[in-house]
């Protein structure tokens, strides 16, 4: 079976690769399995060298994987070689991390006591379509450090810059066998990889109804698992706030990639007070996003994914539309930048978009805010905006997310954690935390009685 790569911007064919199914993802397991006891025991030095000269490659082959990233999912070339540069920054923080991811000594009576951290085996490692290579490096950095050895699915609609990593992974040094890619049907070849009696870990970025699936089938086999999943991120605009900084950001927070962001800040919340005013100048800033060619360099905003995709997002705009923005003439799976106001208890509000399309909710107080915010299933990131440091830090402190950020949008950084509360997920990505996903604790007791 064949698999016909499109770029969403032309709708044109950009490669044509072979589909993996079942017999191909054992035979990937099998690789994994095999260079596993020889990656684990690589030199503590060494694996480190090894992951930097990885992130070195990512360098030197910069403008071409942002290019490879920016035609297969349609994201602006400028917006592709920030994530490449990210990609390059986590093969490097993991590679400092090898030596800092220790076990402790523990007091007790009549020995030592020791800790040693252990590498799982072999982890399948499930990436989605909006941030493939980004979504990837998170993964692959802290499971190659702590000593696994992979299998990456990406998703069937891009799986090209995963396919050149792994290429560069084996020019870097790291062994063959060590990073394995599969590309194929996630309902096959990820169905599989997470019934795969010899995997010990999946990590799974993408949506909260395969997630859930992902789970039940890890079960059997008691596997590892972490799970990134859907979020509905609210942008809480308070009447004290900065509103021209607020309103100038906000587009960028859900517009970016399209909408397609885990972290989109979909529901802007607004203080009552300050709605007309802020919906004025939001709308002003929204019109001013550029959308078009992705490969332009002045380009902030390219196409949704798919066609289907496109379908599924237009589905969400009803009620009432407070801006609606252009797109380019011709092909392409074009979506305007939309704003629309909504109570928080409509569609648009409750499910996960995965599109430019934002729902402004308006609210009366701080206890409101915090309760319109809270009520949503999912929890993965958020922001506060307020002159009001007290209020910044008791409204971060009661709202249910894994990420927030104060008088700021961003969300994601190459040193701190990354995961979600509720339906968004468990177990975190990014910085040291993500070792703790990709290792067992060990605990050994030497006795010291004569
Ligand atoms: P998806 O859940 O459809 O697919 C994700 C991956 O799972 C793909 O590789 C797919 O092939 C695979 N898959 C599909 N069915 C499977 C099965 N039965 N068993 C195993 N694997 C299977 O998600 P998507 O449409 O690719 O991505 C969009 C979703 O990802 C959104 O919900 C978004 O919020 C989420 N996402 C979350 C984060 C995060 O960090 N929280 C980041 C990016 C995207």
């Amino acid at each position: 079976m064949t698999l016909t790569v499109l770029n969403p911007a032309t709708e044109q064919p950009i490669a044509e690769l072979e589909q993996a199914g079942i017999e191909e993802l054992d035979e990937a397991v099998s690789r994994a399995e095999a260079a596993f006891p020889g990656w684990r025991a690589v030199s503590v030095a060494d694996r480190a060298r090894l992951l930097r000269r990885l992130a070195g490659l990512v360098e030197e082959h910069a403008e071409e994987l942002a290019r490879i990233e920016s035609q297969n999912v349609g994201k602006p070339i400028a917006g592709a070689r920030g994530e490449v540069a990210m990609v390059a920054n986590v093969f490097h923080f993991y590679a400092g991390a090898v030596d800092k991811h220790h076990g402790e000594t523990i007091p007790v009576d009549g020995g030592v006591d020791v800790t040693f951290r252990e590498p799982l085996g072999i982890c399948g490692l499930i990436v989605p379509w909006n941030f493939p290579l980004n979504i990837a490096s998170w993964k692959l950095g802290p499971a190659l450090a702590c000593g696994n050895t992979v299998v990456l699915k990406p998703a069937e609609l891009t799986p090209l810059s995963a396919l050149r990593l792994a290429e560069l992974a084996l020019e870097a040094g790291i062994p063959e066998g060590v990073l394995n890619v599969v590309v194929g049907p996630g309902r096959v070849v990820g169905q599989r990889l997470v019934e795969h009696p010899d995997v010990a870990k999946i990590a799974f970025t993408g949506s909260t109804e395969v997630g859930a699936g992902v789970m039940r089938g890890a079960a059997d086999t008691i596997k590892r698992v972490s799970l990134e999943l859907g979020g509905k991120s609210a942008n809480l605009v308070f009447a004290d706030a900065d509103l021209e900084r607020a309103a100038a950001a906000a587009p960028y927070a859900v517009f970016d990639n399209a909408g397609q962001d885990c972290c989109a800040r979909s529901r802007i919340l607004v203080q009552r007070t300050v709605w007309d005013r802020f919906v004025g100048l939001l709308v002003d800033s929204t019109a001013g996003v550029r959308v078009g060619d992705p490969s332009d360099e002045s380009t902030e905003m390219g196409p949704l994914i798919s066609a289907q995709h496109r379908e599924t997002v237009s589905s969400y705009v009803d009620g009432n539309v407070v801006y609606r923005g252009n797109t380019p003439e011709g092909p392409g799976f074009w979506f305007p930048c939309t704003l629309v106001e909504a109570s928080n208890d409509d569609r648009v509000a409750r499910e996960e978009v995965f599109g430019p399309v934002a729902a402004l909710i308006p609210f009366e107080d701080e206890a409101e805010a915090i309760a319109l915010a809270n009520d949503t299933p999912y929890g993965l990131s958020g922001s506060i905006w307020t002159r009001d440091g007290a209020r910044a830090l008791r409204v971060a402190r009661a709202v249910d997310t894994g990420v927030l950020s104060v008088n700021s949008n961003s969300s994601v950084r190459v040193a701190t954690p990354f995961g979600g509360f509720k339906q968004s997920g468990f177990g975190r990505e990014l910085g040291m935390h993500a070792l703790e996903g990709y290792s067992e604790v060990k605990n050994l007791f030497l006795s010291t009685e004569a």
